[in-house]
């Protein structure tokens, strides 16, 4: 079993699923059943085992173990013998029970990097009343619903499935940093033709084709201009067909040099949407949330609380998270703002999401805070990918942190058994 152990510590850095939910009890040795009953299904509870060896050993020196320590237990690890997934389940006393009927809650966290869906149906087979997260976390749940009530700048484009699915076609790092030169070198229509030596226009035919052809990211309209005089196309309509009977009625003559050289000349144009989505960085603050969302379903976008615009609110591993996005320089004024809002929701921990590199003296004041009650980080990745597994990374690190703190809270285990501290460490020996 010590293989097992390792490998659940090669885990760490890599992307865990861990799964929470919890399901009530009406007394403290339900616990015990509930643990049997999943380790029935083939699993090996670690704490059971590590406190029977322990018994078994004290017996062959004359010795008995502490009743206590031989008792229920408020923590149990079920691990899997073949794989790395386990099941982790934890004793909570209902501090709400006058409103929720039992006075006790099992907390079970199902977590594994490859078998996690198999571990939730094998825990939904035996547990009858499965309530999703965690019991602290229904309660952040619940609290966050009341807090974040207000839709923020952004609510209803991100809300709408339509708009969003558009805007995720920025998370293609070549498209938007195309059009955010174009954006940058002039605003309005332009011909297609200089357009398409921008990258990544310039060097794949399809890509072009396709947005060019995707009336979303681009507007097309038609223009009729001269050949002769170049003079800047004036009159456009968004039909060609319109454009070329104007053309045809004047006999492709030109008003202004009198040569007959008018045609039509495709022109476009970035549209309204993906201009605002790049300028107001919509694309990152949606890569953020969708990037949360691949932890966790407690997650809230585009919130306003008081003055504070909360861009991704998550409740994941028993912590409040907040990302405050900003697609370009984070200056001292974009911390202080975060600083407020992690401050008005009471956070566990705020994250800067930048785009551009760090300013020195927003890295000062960022280390500054460090001392304070809440933690404090930011992110700076240029890449759609690279921020989104930097957001997941900070939410695995704490998915860690939880199990660790969970299975080392020496309060919770000495409660039931005196020596649960101990038998927790004698479990990590023995196995
Ligand atoms: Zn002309």
């Amino acid at each position: 079993m010590r293989g097992r152990f390792q490998k659940q510590a090669a885990l760490v850095g890599v992307g865990m699923d861990l799964r929470s939910f919890h399901t009530p009890l009406e007394a403290p040795e339900h616990f015990r059943h509930l643990a049997t009953a999943i380790a029935e299904a083939g699993l090996a509870p670690v704490f059971g085992q590590a406190r029977q060896s322990v018994t078994e050993k004290l017996r062959m020196v004359g010795l008995t173990a502490p009743a206590a320590f031989a008792g229920s237990g408020e923590v149990e690890v079920l691990a899997q013998a073949e794989g790395d997934g386990a099941v982790m389940l934890r004793l909570v006393p209902n501090a709400q029970s006058d409103s929720d009927g039992s006075a006790f809650v099992a907390d079970i966290r199902v977590l594994s990097t490859t078998a996690a869906a198999q571990l939730e149906d094998l825990v939904r087979q035996k547990v009858l009343t499965l309530s999703a997260h965690s019991w602290s976390e229904a309660r952040l749940i619940d609290r966050m619903r009341v807090n974040l009530n207000e839709d923020g700048a952004d609510a209803s484009l991100l809300n709408d499935p339509e708009r969003r699915q558009r805007i995720r076609e920025l998370y293609d790092d070549r498209l938007r940093s195309a059009l955010a030169r174009l954006l940058g070198a002039a605003r309005g229509e332009r011909a297609r033709e200089p357009m398409e030596w921008l990258r990544p226009f310039a060097d794949d035919a399809e890509t072009r084709q396709a947005l060019f052809g995707n009336p979303a990211i681009f507007a097309q309209r038609y223009a009729i201009a001269c050949r002769s005089c170049e003079t800047q196309p004036h009159l456009a309509f968004p039909d060609r067909g319109r454009a070329e009977s104007i053309v045809d009625e004047v006999g492709r003559t030109c008003v202004n040099c009198g040569e007959n050289a008018l045609e039509i000349a495709e022109l476009y144009r970035v549209s309204d949407e993906y201009v605002k989505a790049i300028q107001q960085g919509t694309w990152l603050r949606s890569l953020v949330a969708d990037a949360v969302a691949g932890r966790t379903d407690a997650t809230w976008t585009s919130r306003k609380l008081g003055r504070s615009e909360l861009d991704v609110v998550a409740i994941y591993a028993d912590e409040v998270f907040f990302f405050a996005c900003k697609d370009g320089s984070i200056g001292p004024a974009d911390v202080y703002a975060a600083v407020r809002a992690a401050e008005q929701l009471d956070v566990d921990e705020a994250i800067l999401v930048t785009t551009t590199d760090v300013p020195r003296r927003t890295q000062e004041i960022l280390a500054s805070l460090g001392a304070g009650p809440r933690i404090y980080r930011i992110i700076s990745e240029q890449s759609s990918q690279a921020i989104r597994d930097a957001v997941q990374r900070v939410l695995d690190e704490s998915a860690w942190k939880y199990l660790d703190r969970s299975l080392a809270d020496e309060g919770t285990i000495v409660t039931t058994t005196t020596r649960g501290g101990a038998a927790h460490r004698l479990a990590r020996l023995n196995v």
